[in-house]
């Protein structure tokens, strides 16, 4: 794969297929999914092996981590700035695209200079919601 020549890693076929499956990817996937849809492929691949890869690419800010929900990480090759509505119905994680940033009045952030707004949205999508 010639874009991802220049990112600075040693391109192994696993991390080349983690890097494939995160491509465009906009499901938040967690470590335990990405590491089911690349077994297919590569049958050798471990579920350590997947923590492994994704911390390197982490560390080279192609993907960043998640911490929305409490029972596993998901990743998001996503990096720029964006906010996230989370289903409380099914995990369902969905990109607001949109840049949008609150105002906060500055005695409630006493001096602290803000660098980056993350907003998580919870509730119910539209699927949940009509069940
Ligand atoms: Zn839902
Ligand atoms: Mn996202």
């Amino acid at each position: 794969m010639q874009k991802y020549r220049n990112i600075g890693i040693k391109l192994t076929p696993q991390r080349l297929a983690v890097l494939e499956f995160l491509e465009g990817n906009k499901s938040h996937p967690s470590a335990e999914d990405i590491y089911r849809a690349v077994k297919n492929r590569y049958p050798m691949i471990s579920l350590a092996t997947v923590y492994n890869i994704l911390e390197t690419l982490k560390e080279k800010g192609l993907v960043q981590e998640l911490n929305i929900d409490p029972s596993k990480k998901r990743f998001d090759p996503d990096t720029s700035s964006h906010h996230h509505l989370i289903c409380m119905g099914c995990g369902k994680v969905i990109d607001i695209s949109m840049d949008y940033s609150p105002h906060i009045p500055e005695t409630a952030i006493q001096g602290f200079e803000v660098k980056r707004v993350h907003l998580e949205l919870y509730g119910l999508c539209q699927d949940c919601r009509e069940k």
